[in-house]
């Protein structure tokens, strides 16, 4: 293979690796300390754009309008039931079929084109965005990294604060899918935050436990489950905590 060559399939699998960890979005680990974070927000923001552009230019968007406005529509509207805004939020479409959507750092979410046509409406793809805005609302992105890098590799990036070492650090996690690793509290916590922005913004609140039963129904019927499915959380503790929340609202409407 002529080193040109070699050089691109190298990039590949890395970008690849990054692929499939960020696709694998929700897997979690159980970190002894949960609630370090070393990186600020304007860090986050530059490291958010330092990964976009990579994902820009080694994933498929998808063209389809009507599916972009969809997302955008339904992104804003969540949003704009936040009451603290520190990252400018966007919403992509990318081309896949496996039924997921994943967040980079300051705030950038990637909705899968799988995902859309997995819904059966709205208020499910609403609980779901709603559920990946709140892990960046709760900077879970920046909590993974620091958790995950450790202080000393990110002592540099405290004290000189350059595009350079940003860059070598989206990088790294381009290559190791350092985002990958949100704690089992964090999904907890992006479910009960997105509960509330869901019902902050008028949308119905039981579409991301829809959603997820949806999704538990096809790993029993599947020999070959989802690579969403294997990898995240146990859907069947966060469906009964979702059910929890669903029951004690209605109790309190009654
Ligand atoms: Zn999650």
């Amino acid at each position: 293979m002529p080193p040109q060559r070699e050089h691109f399939m190298h990039r590949r699998i890395l970008i690849l690796a990054l692929i499939s960890g960020l696709a694998n979005g929700c897997a979690y680990v159980d970190p002894l300390i949960q609630d370090f974070n070393v990186v600020s927000v304007d860090q986050e923001r530059q490291l958010g754009e330092q990964m976009a552009a990579q994902i820009e230019g080694e994933m498929a968007f998808s063209r389809d309008a009507a599916a972009q406005q969809r997302v955008q529509k339904v992104g804003q509207r969540l949003v704009a039931s936040l009451n603290r805004r520190d990252f400018n939020y966007e919403f992509f479409v990318v081309q896949d079929k496996d039924p997921n959507a994943f967040t980079i750092p300051g705030g950038k979410i990637y909705v899968h084109t799988g995902l859309l046509q997995f819904a059966d409406n709205e208020s499910e793809i609403a609980g779901v965005i709603g559920h990946e805005i709140a892990h960046a609302y709760l900077r879970h992105p920046a909590k993974g990294i620091s958790r995950q890098l450790g202080a000393q590799q990110l002592a540099g990036l405290l004290f000189k604060d350059t595009q350079g070492k940003l860059k070598t650090l989206a990088l790294q996690m381009a290559g190791g899918g350092i985002l990958t690793r949100y704690s089992r509290q964090d999904e907890y916590e992006a479910d009960e935050i997105g509960y509330q922005i869901l019902k902050s913004s008028g949308y119905k609140t039981d579409g991301l436990l829809r959603f997820l039963r949806k999704l538990q129904g096809l790993q029993t019927g599947s020999a070959s489950p989802l690579a969403f499915l294997s990898t995240h959380p146990p859907t069947p503790d966060r469906i009964a905590r979702l059910e929890s929340m669903e029951m004690q609202r209605t109790s309190y409407l009654r």
